[in-house]
């Protein structure tokens, strides 16, 4: 592998980066390497890379798996990929906005599904929001995101970082910090460090829940205003006092705590006992 790789094909092409993409560059081979390790890439793994770049890291995912789908929205780096990813057959390039693309249609009948990415940082949570809640069958998510997003991730109750990706994410996931990134390690250099984390998917939630629509939106009002008591927090529900009231008594959950403090087990409880309440059960 050759250090330069990224460098030599911006010069090249005299490619542009577009800061409204959240183009920044992997140049640390280092960091390669780490990503490579971590994703444990084999020929049997079909492999999905979000935002490939000018291919640095693509080419490294070709040699190993059976075959990469990068999904890239710059119509300039297409033609850069198109050129310089030409020798590998087991390349195949999306031109669309990942946001915008169902990944069901690229994995088809595959089962060894590997995502990685070097994350657009602009739109880090919606992308992992997305291929969560989409239940997408995947092995396992290997993402380079900034140091503070992947804090969040890692985030047990009562920590400041602590809230509804947290949970979201270890509802579906196991995470793992693979290693902290310098913003030195990209062209051009972005302002805010970086941090690579592995989510490997849980055969079954980490909770059994009787409904995770209600359970989610528990979370996102618990969340949307921290300081905020669960019992003021949990009206934003549009539910009975009373389910509500009840729902605290039969849970022994504190209406006075704050949703900061629950784990994701007592989160799963109220959600239950609130659910039990509505459907009279
Ligand atoms: N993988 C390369 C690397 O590590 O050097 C580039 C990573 S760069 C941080 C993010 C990449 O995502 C860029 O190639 C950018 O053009 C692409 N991108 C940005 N927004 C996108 C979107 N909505 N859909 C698909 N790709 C996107």
């Amino acid at each position: 592998m050759n250090n330069l790789s990224t460098k030599e094909i911006v010069e090249k092409y005299n490619f542009r980066f577009s800061k409204n993409l959240g183009q920044n560059f992997l140049i640390d081979n280092s960091v390669l390497q780490d990503i490579l390790e971590g994703t444990d890439i084999n020929k049997n793994d079909f492999v999905i890379e979000i935002g490939p770049g000018v291919g640095t890291l693509t080419k490294e995912l070709l040699k190993r798996a059976k075959k990469v789908c990068a999904i890239e929205l710059d119509s300039d780096l297409i033609a850069i990929l198109k050129e310089e990813l030409k020798h590998y057959p087991n390349f195949e390039l999306i031109h669309k906005d990942v946001l915008k693309t169902n990944f069901n249609e690229i994995i088809k009948d595959e089962s060894s599904i590997k995502i990685v990415a070097n994350l657009p940082y602009y739109i880090t949570t919606p992308i992992i929001s997305k291929i969560l809640n989409n239940k997408y069958n995947f092995k396992t998510l290997t993402i380079m995101i900034q140091k503070e997003v992947g804090e969040r991730m890692i985030s047990e109750p009562n920590c400041k970082r602590y809230g509804a990706l947290s949970l979201l994410v270890q509802y579906y996931c196991d995470v793992e910090v693979l290693r902290k990134v310098s913003p030195y390690a990209f062209i051009p250099s972005p302002k805010v460090e970086s941090i690579v984390i592995k989510l490997t998917k849980l055969n079954n939630p980490r909770v059994k829940i009787k409904s995770e629509d209600l359970f989610f939106r528990i979370i996102r009002c618990s969340f949307n205003m921290r300081r905020k008591t669960l019992w003021n927090a949990l009206k934003a529900l549009k539910l009975s006092r009373e389910y509500i009231e009840k729902a605290f008594d039969k849970s022994r959950i504190d209406p006075k705590r704050r949703g900061e403090t629950l784990s994701i087990e007592e989160f799963g409880l109220l959600s239950d006992c609130i659910y039990e309440l509505i459907h009279g059960l």
